[in-house]
């Protein structure tokens, strides 16, 4: 059990698109750039996805509810409700982080589309074999819940609850990028182990760490904290899960040379440094971007 059975969770906060979404209306030609989990992998090219089709085509978005998704025990029963329960923990944190900083831009809260198979996004259209991804370009979460299956079977982690919301904690890290501006004038077409792009994931890593820790701690309005003190098996879930999607881990997996020059995402090793730096250190320490930071 992670989540306090009794804690309240929002169901606004996600959109659930089931099966037979169609294909969205065309947004408009070119590839925008999307934040991926994971970098390119098994002979998936995660640098853009495919071009939404332009015109015509009629949009049968069917969204599912998830009212049922109501407290920290559906959370811990289900997938989705997770998401929610995710989802609630993180926009929760965020909006507490960013109302006592100075000099930093509103909190907006992320779309969060969790789906099967297919859906549209503001950046093309998104299937399983993407990835959890962000799509800066409409401030939205993309997630298919059946990526968590493929990280236990595919990528070999052990799997659990917070290795689960490490993954949303990650792409809402990007969000919280997209919100600060820290995307502005990076080179993210360039790869390499000291790449602005390697700097952008693992600052994600380091923000996600930081709700991780700040999510078992912090009492929400009615003095219940979203999750139960995170136990040392949860943490030890979540840095394996950052470690199985290091570029080093995913360039061996795929029968190839670890090559730091390909590198978009870091290495297993820099991953799981910078999630416990967040752990530890909370968002103040994520400055990834500093001339002298030792990845
Ligand atoms: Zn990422």
């Amino acid at each position: 059990m992670t989540f306090n059975p009794d804690a309240k969770i929002d169901s606004s906060k996600v959109s659930k698109r089931g099966r037979n979404t169609a294909i969205g209306v065309g947004a408009g030609g070119g590839l925008a750039l999307i934040l991926a989990l994971v970098g390119p992998l098994l002979g998936v090219d995660l640098s853009g996805l495919a071009p939404l089709f332009e015109g015509g085509q009629s949009q049968q978005v069917t969204e599912e509810d998830l009212s049922h998704c109501d407290t920290g025990a559906d959370a811990n029963e289900n997938v989705e409700c997770r998401m929610v329960g995710a989802a609630t923990s993180l926009d929760d944190y965020w909006k507490g982080v960013f109302a006592r900083s100075s000099n930093v831009p509103d909190y907006v809260t992320p779309g969060f589309i969790v789906f099967e198979s297919s859906t549209s996004s503001g950046c093309g259209m998104a299937s399983a074999a993407t990835g959890p991804f962000y799509c800066p370009s409409d401030g939205s979460i993309y997630l298919d819940t059946g990526f968590f299956d493929q990280l236990r079977t595919q990528f070999g982690a052990s799997g659990g609850p917070l290795a689960e919301m490490y993954v949303v904690a990650h792409e809402w890290g990007h969000h919280i990028q997209n919100v600060l501006g820290t995307m502005n004038n990076l080179n993210l077409r360039e790869s390499g182990p000291t790449s602005d792009s390697v700097r952008l994931e693992l600052q994600a890593d380091c923000y996600g760490g930081a709700w991780a820790n700040a999510a078992s701690t912090q009492p929400d309005g009615s003095g219940t904290t979203f999750l139960k003190p995170i136990t040392q098996q949860q943490i030890a879930d979540a840095l394996n899960a950052a470690s199985v999607i290091g570029d080093d881990r995913i360039q061996e997996a795929s029968g190839g040379q670890v090559n730091p020059h390909q590198w978009t995402h870091g290495s297993s090793e820099q991953r799981q440094k910078w999630f416990l730096k967040g752990f530890e250190g909370g968002p103040g320490v994520c400055n990834t971007f500093g001339p002298n930071v030792d990845l």
